[in-house]
């Protein structure tokens, strides 16, 4: 990440970034999303987590979003 991303949290700015596993890539996809496979319905869900408190993060593109919603 370029940006410097504070701790919602604690307002630490010792964030790390990630991904957010199972046994691979997490997705978000979004309630009414049109149906379309998982690899085209899905977001990708990028993970920051405070190394101060361990506050974890998610974060999902929102134009991509927003592409998906009827
Ligand atoms: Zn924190």
């Amino acid at each position: 990440m370029d940006e410097q991303k504070k701790c919602l949290r604690c307002g630490g700015s010792n964030m790390v970034a990630g991904s957010f596993q199972s046994t691979g890539l997490v997705y978000f996809k979004p309630k009414g999303a049109k149906v379309l496979t998982v690899h085209t319905s899905g977001v990708s869900v990028r993970a920051l987590t405070c190394i101060d408190c361990g506050h974890v993060e998610l974060e999902a593109d929102p134009a991509k979003v927003k592409s998906l919603m009827k």
